[in-house]
């Protein structure tokens, strides 16, 4: 049976050094902030929304909230996002996606000032990565580097499988893996022969976006798996894109879900927010 990897330690961990950061900070008179905004009232974005506030509680970082009607224009937004960018008490600006459908997404993104765009989707920290630089990178992969690095699992000249490409998960990622000298490959839709391509991987992470698809039929024996779907069963419960008692009977560890790669995107984010601080200082 493989080793459960255990994300909600590795991020109590993460969230313990972001306090004691922001404890120091406060110290000096310096009050880490991070500015959310939401537009409407999508239900799940309030939940991650609420998620993000509890956690900036928690480790003493004060979350400024900005809540914009569904109907908003794109010209409001923009307007709050440049009072924002302007504002030398915020360190990080959070834009919660989706928007509606009248605010072009990627002119919100860009409008965001990289030196505070702690999610690490605006194009210059997308370019930085891809340059090996400097830069915010998205909190759910740099979540899951945390989790090898600091479960013991070495990724350098490793043999890594990443099945999705999107632009939040899978591509920075596999830009991550490649920094720490894995040999990457990434799989999507349109790879031949999936099966062939992820038993090749000693490390396999699945951000497919579908329902328990990877069992132990994708696996190398020996593996380590992440899984960073997240996904409601028929009974309701939560699951990853990985079918959790088929692959564990084969690889040697693995995230479970919940309780995985979910708790470290948050961590990630704090973290985020105290490194853009130090950074201005
Ligand atoms: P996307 O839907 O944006 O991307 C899914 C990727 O998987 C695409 O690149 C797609 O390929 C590929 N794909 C889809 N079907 C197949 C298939 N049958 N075979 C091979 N590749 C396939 O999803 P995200 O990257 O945003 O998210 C992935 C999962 O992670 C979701 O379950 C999401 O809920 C979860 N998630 C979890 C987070 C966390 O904090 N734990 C954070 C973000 C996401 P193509 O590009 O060709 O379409």
């Amino acid at each position: 049976m493989a080793k459960i990897i255990d994300g909600k330690e590795i991020a109590g961990q993460i969230k313990a050094e972001v306090k004691a950061e922001v404890k120091d900070l406060l110290a000096h008179g310096i009050m880490v902030t991070l500015a959310v905004i939401q537009v409407g009232e999508d239900p799940a974005s309030s939940v991650y929304v609420r998620n993000k506030k509890k956690t900036c509680e928690e480790l003493g970082i004060r979350s400024r909230s900005y809540s914009l009607p569904q109907a908003a224009s794109e010209e409001e937004l923009l307007s709050l996002v440049g009072e924002l960018n302007e504002d030398p008490e915020v360190d990080g600006i959070l834009v919660q996606l989706p928007l509606p459908e009248q605010i072009n997404e990627k002119a919100v993104l860009e409008a965001i000032s990289p030196e505070k765009d702690v999610d690490g989707f605006h194009p210059c920290n997308v370019g930085a990565l891809s340059c090996g630089e400097e830069c915010f990178v998205p909190g759910t992969a740099a979540g899951i580097i945390e989790l090898l690095v600091r479960s013991g699992i070495p990724i350098d000249g490793r043999e890594c499988v990443v099945v999705g490409r999107s632009n939040i998960v899978g591509k920075p990622v596999a830009q991550l893996l490649l920094r720490e000298n894995g040999t990457v490959t990434v799989a999507h839709s349109h790879t031949k022969n999936l099966r062939e391509v992820t038993r090749r991987a000693d490390i396999l992470v699945a951000a497919v976006g579908r329902r328990r698809m990877i069992d132990a039929s994708y696996i190398k024996p020996g593996a380590v798996v992440i899984d960073v779907g997240i996904h409601r069963d028929e009974k309701n419960k939560l699951c990853g894109d990985v079918d959790f008692e088929s692959a564990a009977s084969v690889a040697s560890a693995i995230t479970p879900v919940p309780g995985g790669v979910g708790p470290m995107t948050i961590a990630m984010l704090m973290r985020n927010c105290v490194e853009s601080r130090r950074r201005r200082l």
